[in-house]
């Protein structure tokens, strides 16, 4: 122990029972524990936030002013922090301007480099920016794509206006923004499309000077009129896309046709900039190159003034592969990479850093990573640590927590009925501890050698896209089957664009955001809540309505969120707790009605665990239940806003809203992402369960674990990249753990049992 440890004393934020720790500084600590326990309680709500109010503590009432309010975490103590960096899985999003190369400075590098030594001399850096004026083809305006809005698609040219001849959702028959042409009196809405005259259908896409009327309770309003094309592309085109949700931006790119711009080729910058060249390649190409491949072509250049531009342009580079990445190119769109590798390339701008003592809180690093890239992940967070840095880590891979200085783990179980500290301590000990972490660590699956025989073959066949080398290949029905490999050998590509697009039947469960309303929940997204209401309503004697949030019986200061949010222009909207209805969510009146004496809004508040039990005798709500419990959510709350749910957690909400389907086609990415080991060994009772009842299984998945339980198991590789993309092996667990070529097979041999 040391006087310098963060000492932190009656910790209660949401589970956790007065948990005293010490953490040791300038060390690795992991947490661990089942999903539910308290881990993020623990690191984000209770470390991070409180290191993040200190430091808006430190600046002036001016600007203290203009930031976000952090409350106090709940509790007694919490001592010698320091400065905390959060790199998490959220995904870097941005707009199509924002890649690895510019969101790791590389790029940036890059330039400098082509300024110096590209021949012919270009001068300033500015030209190979293609942010910048100077250096942006002036056709594209740097975003190396055309997009346009495809007229054809989002106009139906046999409808009138009246039978909803716009197919954009949101200009549906009726809706505000269908009232912006319907009542511009400029059209007759019975009219169809296809009769319209030429100046009409100019009119309609591309406006004309007008004005519109419109008459609301609260008087008339007059705005602008403006054409559909305009309007379409201020709304949804202009804006930074990330603003945007998911499902919104997916519908979105429904009515668009890209093409690569022509003058550039693609490659977002002007002539000037692309005739300027070191070693026979422009800087586009360079951009363009794998990570490898450019430290190849960088470490070639010899010019004795380029040298320590050079160096440290590989420095940055080599971190990109030691940390599993060498496979994407500078020029790749940060938007189109996954929660594991965002983070991994958050990681890389801290590593160049020469900032020392900072706490860096890590969410499960591992996600997406083989267990060959594990190793080098480790390397990197030792780095970090021995940079004079403090490392938090929640993580449940085992080649992550052996790793560890010190270990926190937080059980014994989940929810209520975990917040406590189970064990503290190096590695050697938590495999003698008797938690579900000492447990599991101690155990490990064998391969399974009675594998089902499968019913039928789907195939892909020639198979192109991205680094696939024309790949062939058969998926079994009515079995599970993993599909592995290391990061960016292909497997998303094979199973999302390749196989995915012919089997429009089959069920996907992703790691993306559920529901759309900010008012969904667990009870409503399962269905659950109708039942619940017509509960309430029998017996009360009401009409079930009430009882629902967005009825008059829901509090009218929050219209039933519980929370008023508020928004600041710059950083994330501010949430508080409703004061009318102290985040009970509805009116007074509402909350008098009983069931056994608990009100809809107790009953929102339970965990899932606590509802079975409150409904024991109701088989309905049970049912819906037990699936919740089964897919590992026992303790999430009934009214726990889906918002607020991790990309893990989403997925398993939707597995559970799939699981009663029937002889279907279930394919799922990474599903073990954010369990514990203990969680893990229920999923794979609940994809047994779908088999055993018919269903055919495919998942992508580098746990060990499920790998030998695979009924079949598909390796991509060799490598990742260009290196990547051919199919390695195809056949059973025990087949793979016996093959020579394939590293996931090699690993499968060392695993520890
Ligand atoms: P872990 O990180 O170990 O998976 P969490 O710290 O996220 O666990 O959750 C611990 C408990 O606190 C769970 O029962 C969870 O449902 C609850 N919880 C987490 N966040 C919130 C929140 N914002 N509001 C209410 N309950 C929450
Ligand atoms: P895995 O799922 O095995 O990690 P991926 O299928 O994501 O691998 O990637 C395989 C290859 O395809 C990699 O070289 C990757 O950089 C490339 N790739 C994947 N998605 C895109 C994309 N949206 N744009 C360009 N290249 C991509
Ligand atoms: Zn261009
Ligand atoms: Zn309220």
């Amino acid at each position: 122990m040391n006087v310098y440890d963060i000492v932190i004393k009656g910790a209660r934020e949401n589970n956790l029972k007065n948990v005293n720790i010490r953490i040791p500084k300038r060390k690795i600590t992991i947490f661990t524990g089942v999903s539910g326990s308290g881990k993020s309680s623990l690191v984000f709500d209770t470390i991070s936030a409180e290191a993040q109010r200190q430091l808006n503590e430190t600046f002036s009432a001016f600007i203290r002013n203009r930031l976000p309010r952090f409350s106090q975490p709940d509790t007694d103590l919490i001592q010698n922090l320091s400065t905390a960096v959060v790199i998490d899985q959220k995904r870097l999003g941005g707009n199509s301007r924002s890649t690895v190369g510019t969101v790791t400075d590389i790029y940036t590098m890059l330039r400098l480099l082509f300024s110096r030594i590209g021949k012919p001399f270009s001068g300033n850096s500015n030209v190979f920016s293609f942010n910048d004026p100077a250096g942006m083809c002036p056709k594209c305006s740097g975003v190396g794509q055309v997009v346009q809005v495809d007229v054809d698609k989002l106009l139906d040219r046999s409808k009138s206006l009246n039978e909803g001849a716009i197919l954009f959702p949101a200009f549906k028959v009726g809706g505000w923004l269908w009232n912006t042409y319907t009542h511009s009196g400029l059209f007759d809405n019975d009219k169809r499309l296809a009769d319209y005259t030429p100046e009409e259908w100019e009119t309609l896409i591309h406006g004309k000077e007008s004005k519109i009327v419109y008459y609301t309770k609260g008087g008339a309003i007059e705005s602008d009129y403006e054409g559909l094309l305009t309007k379409f592309t201020r709304l949804y085109l202009k804006r930074d896309s990330s603003e945007l949700s998911k499902a919104k931006r997916e519908s979105i790119e429904r009515f668009l046709s890209y093409s690569h711009c022509s003058l550039c080729g693609g490659s977002r910058l002007n002539q000037e900039a692309l005739g300027c060249r070191i070693n026979g390649y422009n800087i586009a190409q360079c951009a363009a190159m794998e990570i490898g491949e450019l430290i190849r072509m960088i470490g070639a250049i010899r010019d004795p003034i380029a040298g320590p531009m050079v160096d440290g342009i590989l420095t940055r580079l080599n971190h990109l592969v030691s940390i599993g990445l060498d496979y994407l190119s500078l020029d790749r769109q940060t938007a189109t990479l996954s929660g594991g590798e965002s983070q991994r390339i958050k990681m890389v701008r801290h590593l160049s850093s020469s900032l020392t003592d900072i706490i860096y809180i890590f969410d499960e690093p591992s996600v997406g990573l083989h267990p060959r890239d594990v190793h080098r992940l480790n390397g990197m967070l030792c780095q970090l640590r021995d940079k004079g840095n403090t490392v938090l880590v929640i993580e449940h891979d085992r080649e992550v927590i052996e790793i560890a200085d010190y270990i926190i783990d937080v059980g014994p179980h989940a929810g209520t009925h975990g917040g406590e500290i189970v064990y503290e301590g190096d590695f050697a000990g938590l495999l003698r501890a008797d938690t579900l972490t000492g447990r599991y660590l101690k155990q490990s699956l064998p391969l399974k050698t009675a594998t089902r025989t499968p019913m039928d073959w789907m195939t892909v066949t020639s198979a192109m896209l991205y680094n696939l080398k024309n790949v062939n290949v058969h998926i079994p029905v009515g079995v599970m089957t993993v599909v592995t490999g290391v990061a960016g050998s292909g497997k998303s590509t094979l199973i999302n664009r390749a196989f995915l697009p012919s089997h429009p039947e089959a069920i996907v469960i992703d790691q993306s955001a559920v529901g759309t309303s900010i008012r969904s929940n667990p009870a409503t997204y399962t269905g659950m809540m109708d039942g619940i209401r017509r509960l309430f309503a029998a017996a009360n004697k009401v009409s079930a309505s009430l009882f629902s949030f967005n009825s008059k019986g829901a509090c009218s200061n929050c219209q039933g969120l519980g929370i008023i949010y508020t928004d600041l222009a710059f950083l994330e909207p501010i949430r508080t707790s409703c004061e009318i209805c102290s985040g009970k969510r509805f009116s007074d009146e509402v909350l008098q009605y009983k069931l056994n004496g608990k009100s809809i809004s107790d009953i929102l508040a339970m965990t899932v665990r606590e509802a079975s039990e409150f409904f024991i005798s109701k088989e309905d709500l049970l049912r819906q239940l037990q699936t919740l419990e089964d897919v590992g959510l026992g303790y999430v709350t009934l009214g726990q806003p889906l918002n607020t749910l991790s990309g893990g957690e989403c997925q398993r909400i939707k597995l559970a809203g799939e699981l009663n389907k029937k002889g279907n086609l279930y394919v799922m990415d990474e599903p073990t992402t954010g369990l514990h080991m203990y969680d893990i060994s229920r999923l794979m009772n609940i994809m047994n369960r779908l088999v055993d009842g018919g269903n055919t299984v495919v998942v992508i998945e580098h746990n060990l674990d499920v790998i030998k339980s695979a009924d079949w198991i598909i390796d991509m590789g060799p490598e990742g990249g260009h290196r990547g993309g051919q199919i390695v092996f195809e056949g059973t667990p025990g087949q793979l753990a016996v093959n020579e070529h394939s590293i996931t097979g090699e690993y499968l041999r060392n695993a520890k049992t």
